[in-house]
Order: C-alpha cells, then structure tokens, then sequence
C-alpha cells in the first residue's frame, strides 16, 4: 500500500541517532538543546521547548496559558482529537468554531458568530486554538485582531505546518500569537519518531511551559522559592513548585529530528512539486483541492481534494484503496466523535466541516513519492469522477 503520507530516513539520520546511543545521554543530554535551537531559528521565534508530542506540547502551552476548570477554550472543528482534548486535560470546557468549506482552514466569519453567542451569555473564552491543516496557515493577522479585542490568548496547532510560511514569515514565528504547537510524529514534516515543540516569544509562557513539562520541578538557582536552601546545598537541591508531567523529548529523538530538519526545506519542495501537479491534473476537472490562500505558502503535509458529493468521494476511496493507494480522510470533525457527542455536541452545528467530512480525500504526498504515483492517483480519481457523472 502506497500510504498517504511517510517519512523519509536516510543513512545520515540512523548515524545520527546511533552517535547519540554510544554518547553519555539517552534523554536530556546536548542534542535536545540543539534541537530546541535549530528549530527556533528555522521558525525565527525566540524560544522553544522540546517535549515528548504534540499533544504534550498542546497541554503544556494550555497549562502555561493559565487555562484551567471553568474555562472556556474554542478549537477549530476539523483537526485531529488532539487540539482539544488537551484544553479538556485541564478541566475546561470546549466549544468549536466551524471552518471554511474551501480552504479547511477556520473561519473568521464562524469565530465572529462564535464570539458573538458567548459573549450573549457573558462568556469570554480564555484561548483560541487554529489549526494549520493540510499545511497551510490559517489568516492569523484576522484572527488575532478578533481574540486581542476581547484579550484572547491565541494558540496555533502548527503540527501540519513545520516549513510552510505565512506573509513570508516562517510559521511557527508567533508573529500573530502566543504560542505555536509542532509535532514530530512519522508523518509530519519531520519526523522524530514521536515528539512535539512548543514555540513562543514570551519567556514567561515558555518557562512555565518548561516546568509542567518536566515535573514542575526547577534545579534554576534564580527561580528557587527556598534560594537559600539552593545556595547552600548546591548541587543537589532542586524544587517542585507545582504539579506537572514527564513530558521531556529524549535524545535519541532529538537526535533524528535534528538530522531530519536538515531536509526539511528539500522535502517541502519535493512536495510542492506533487501539489503543483496534482493541482494541474484537477484543474479542468470538478475535484477541487484545497483553496490556497494568498501570503501562503503551505508545507503541504496533507493533499486534501474535495469530490461534489460524498457518493463519488466514498466511489473514489473505495476504488483507491483496492488500487494500494492509502488514501485518508482528515479528519472526521472532533465534535462528531462519541466522547464530545457525549457533552452534547451536534454535527449539524459545524455544517461546514461535517460536509468537508463527507466530501474529501487527503491523496498520497511524501517527498519521496515518484511523480507517477500522483499521475496514476489523479487519473483514478478522474476516471472514477466520469464513470459517477455518466450514470
Ligand atoms: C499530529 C497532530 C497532533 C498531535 O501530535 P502528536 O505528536 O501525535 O501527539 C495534534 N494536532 C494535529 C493537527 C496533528 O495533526
């Protein structure tokens, strides 16, 4: 099976991480360090925090955020479970925002509506949290100004974006938020086996973010509450100050993503290559892939289309899955899943991403994909599209 997306390992990745098996350090020795800094660099933001996922990144910038029981915290509707389950990590209450049918991305328009309802009700949510998807930024000069006019911390879940810009600015800047998310999961941009980073130009957030990340203890001479105790015991002494996780990435992991973001520009070109001419393949065509933005450039984690019914797009999943093509829907809308269906959330309130659910495709796009793999899946498609139209 040809699968939708996979990550590309070469000799110089596996000697990377063997130099770290035969070092001192298996976990927090030197290379997590250089990992946060490179990735810093690449993201032009002025701090970084490694962690052990994504999704450990996402609650530890929630816990650094202050967002807490009682709160309320709005996540894009279309996104893996991952966005908000962890703002419920905390105790707060989740509301979602729908999304624009055409770009996937969330909707100004439907947060303008969402804002509005809570607001009815005396409401002000503590955190915004966007998502990425495919790759492509959401329009964040937009959306801060709607979450600033009500103080709204703004998180970007940038797990699909590593690589990809926004108004030429690399994403995961921060430029327009708190705090941006990444992940390191085999399938996204680069890969670490797992693991995730939390990004920010606030030193505060990103210090808090460190200590939940790693017991809430701190051995910082400057941050001891009993500084006494700390100059006098030296080496020894350390603090927990509050209740936190071991969420710290190991070095070993550090150490492929360190390897792994050398080709991160070289595999978003490789993949831009496939978009480019998957995008060429539909364009007189009724598939539409994803609507791309201007001062975008996507990372192109994802090659999402969409067919003009659910029919054709469940005629087309089934054809290209017999045909080995790992073809993917992304995602099933988080509301839609029975755990939030529990809370009392109806599909028909999202209607824009339940029809994405119902009409999309994410097509094979890794960087070592051969261009005729593209080629035959476009013409699958297709033909599947002439046969469904001529019935
Ligand atoms: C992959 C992903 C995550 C979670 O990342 P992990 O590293 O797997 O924990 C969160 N959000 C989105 C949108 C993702 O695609």
């Amino acid at each position: 099976m040809i699968p939708y997306s996979r990550q590309s390992i070469t000799e110089e990745d596996i000697d990377a991480v063997v130099q770290v098996l035969r070092s001192d350090f298996l976990t927090q020795g030197p290379v997590v360090g250089q990992f946060e800094q490179a990735v810093a660099a690449q993201c032009e933001v002025d701090y970084a925090v490694a962690v052990a996922s994504g999704t450990a990144a996402l609650h530890v910038a929630c816990l650094a955020l202050g967002v807490t029981a009682g709160d309320l915290v709005l996540v894009a509707a279309t996104s893996f479970v991952a966005s908000a389950n962890c703002a419920k990590y905390c105790g707060a209450d989740v509301d979602f925002v729908d999304i624009d049918i055409d770009s996937g991305l969330l909707s100004s328009s439907c947060l303008e509506q969402c804002l509005a309802r809570h607001k009815a009700l005396g409401r002000v949510p503590k955190a915004l949290i966007v998502v990425h998807m495919a790759g492509q930024s959401c329009d964040m000069r937009a959306i801060s100004a709607q979450c600033q006019d009500q103080g709204i911390a703004l998180l970007e879940d940038a797990s699909h974006a590593l690589g990809g810009t926004y108004t030429e600015r690399p994403i995961g800047s921060c430029q327009y938020s708190d705090i941006s998310v990444l992940s390191f999961h085999p399938i996204k941009p680069v890969a670490a086996g797992e693991g995730g980073m939390l990004l920010s130009n606030n030193a505060e957030l990103a210090g808090r973010a460190r200590l939940f990340a790693n017991h809430g203890i701190t051995r910082d001479p400057e941050l001891l509450q009993n500084k006494d105790v700390g100059k006098n015991g030296a080496g020894w002494y350390y603090e927990q100050q509050q209740l936190g996780y071991n969420y710290r990435l190991s070095d070993i992991h550090a150490a492929l993503g360190l390897s792994q973001l050398k080709k991160l520009q070289q595999g978003v070109a490789a993949r831009t290559l496939i978009a480019d001419r998957y995008s060429e393949l539909f364009a007189q065509s009724e598939i539409k892939p994803l609507l791309r933005n201007r001062n975008c450039e996507s990372a192109w984690h994802l090659f999402i289309v969409q067919f003009s019914t659910s029919a054709i797009r469940d005629k087309v999943f089934d054809r290209l899955r017999n045909a080995g093509f790992g073809v993917n829907l992304h995602y099933l809308p988080i509301p839609g899943h029975p755990y939030y269906q529990q809370q009392g959330f109806l599909l028909d309130d999202f209607p824009a991403a339940k029809e994405f659910a119902q009409r999309s495709l994410s097509l094979p796009i890794f960087a070592s994909m051969p261009m005729t793999v593209a080629e035959q899946v476009a013409e699958l498609c297709l033909s599947e599209y002439v046969n469904a139209e001529g019935k």
